[in-house]
């Protein structure tokens, strides 16, 4: 399936110095139509650099960027493409059908207000001044503002950021829509569930080098321990003290136990509890994949550090 989307952007052995610190070490990214990819990473990871190198803001000191084939600055590229930054600043005292009128100026096939607005979920704000709007209403015209013109490639930073639930989850289907209509979208969140609710495609950033690039599914596979829960008689300093279980905890009327061998330990459970029940064996969610990922980046970057 992926091989048949069109790659619309790409980063190829791009490297970014800033000073001392390597905020890229040589990474190579694909962005592709129809697929979203998220780009996760700690604080400092790089993620933003490389959005700025795609987007011609900041230039790579080493490597190659293409932005649908071309350089990020040319003027065709930069108009097939949708832009939110976390720290856009619009007018204040234009009105919201104003300035997504003004955007979609600047793009040769654009949508209309309405729809932009519709998608956005802010049809009713209209009339209103940019300063008049609260922080998740002015996230929502910005997401607006960087789908009116029809973009062929979508990227969004930290989108969802002082959004409510509700918005939240509008945005969430706004954004299914675009990426079902063949647009590419590239998303920075800090926020996992979001990833594992969107992405087709999961990329971790941690030290300015992609750790792991995969399905949210294969980021889950990737880390090998598994969570038994179950009901049991047997006492919880017991079962912590097995050498198949890595952590133990209770978990309401639960054992939750964390392992690297989930058949040998729900073996031993049931050989010996006779009435244990409620088990269940689940993968990490993204949360955890994520954060082992990154521990052990970290770990790599202090044993380069120290050679
Ligand atoms: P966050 O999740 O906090 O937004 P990030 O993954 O987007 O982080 P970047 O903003 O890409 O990370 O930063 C990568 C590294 O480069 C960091 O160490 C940062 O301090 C450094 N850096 C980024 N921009 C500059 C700059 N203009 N001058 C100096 N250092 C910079």
């Amino acid at each position: 399936m992926q091989a048949e989307r069109a790659v619309m952007a790409r980063l190829r052995g791009a490297r970014k110095r800033y000073g001392a610190v390597d905020a890229l070490c040589g990474i190579d990214l694909e962005l592709r139509g129809g697929e979203l990819l998220a780009l996760l990473g700690p604080n400092g990871a790089g993620k933003t650099t490389a959005i700025g190198l795609l987007l011609g803001l900041i230039r790579a000191d080493a490597g190659t960027v293409e932005l649908f084939g071309r350089d990020p600055q040319d003027i065709d590229a930069r108009r097939r493409i949708g832009v939110m930054l976390q720290d856009a600043a619009l007018p204040p005292t234009l009105k919201v059908g104003e300035l997504l009128r003004l955007a979609a100026s600047y793009y040769p096939a654009p949508r209309s207000v309405a729809e932009a607005a519709d998608l956005a979920g802010i049809s009713d704000l209209l009339a209103r001044p940019y300063a008049k709007l609260s922080g998740g209403q002015q996230r929502r015209l910005q997401f607006a503002v960087a789908l009116v013109g029809r973009p062929q490639l979508l990227f969004l930073d930290e989108p969802t950021v002082g959004m409510d639930i509700q918005a939240r989850q509008k945005l969430w289907a706004a954004i299914r829509t675009l990426v079902a209509e063949g647009c590419g979208v590239v998303l920075t969140t800090h926020y996992l569930e979001e990833a594992e609710a969107l992405a087709d495609r999961v990329c971790v950033v941690a030290h300015g080098r992609i750790v792991s690039e995969g399905s949210v599914e294969a980021l889950r596979a990737r880390v090998a321990r598994k969570r038994v829960w179950c009901e049991t008689a047997l006492p919880l300093a017991q079962v912590a003290a097995w050498p198949e279980v890595a952590e133990a905890v209770q978990d309401g009327e639960r054992l939750c136990l964390a392992t690297e061998f989930p058949e040998l330990l729900v073996r031993r459970l049931l050989a010996e509890d006779l009435t244990l029940c409620a088990l269940e064996v689940r993968a990490a969610g993204l949360a955890e994949a994520f954060t082992e990922l990154t521990d052990a980046a970290d770990a790599a970057t202090r044993q380069r550090e120290a050679a």
